[in-house]
């Protein structure tokens, strides 16, 4: 839970917001799994997104740099995604437009 907590301090939510910069929808085309994966065991891939309920920004479900979603609900670095609540989380495979 420690790494959540610095995670969701602010310099997540406000450093290299470079995913949140570019808008994934104009890129890809997103599509919902399903059926909607369980919110224990989410799936990850390099096709794979994670939308947020909460702010409806998507983020990609293997990252390789900081992101965060506007709310801070999806937040990592250096390739681990912490989930503050995944319950709010729709899988989502993106298919280049
Ligand atoms: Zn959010």
């Amino acid at each position: 839970m420690n790494s959540f907590r610095l995670c969701a301090a602010f310099h997540c939510l406000f450093e290299e917001k470079i995913m949140s910069d570019v808008d994934l929808r104009k890129i890809y085309k997103f599509h919902a799994i399903e059926p909607a994966p369980s919110p224990d065991a989410l799936p990850s891939g390099g096709d794979l997104y994670y939308e947020c309920a909460d702010c409806n920004d998507i983020v990609p479900s293997v990252i390789r740099i900081r992101v965060s979603c506007v709310c801070g609900n999806l937040c990592g670095q250096s390739g681990k995604l912490e989930i503050k609540d995944a319950a709010k989380v729709k899988v989502m495979r993106g298919v280049l437009k």
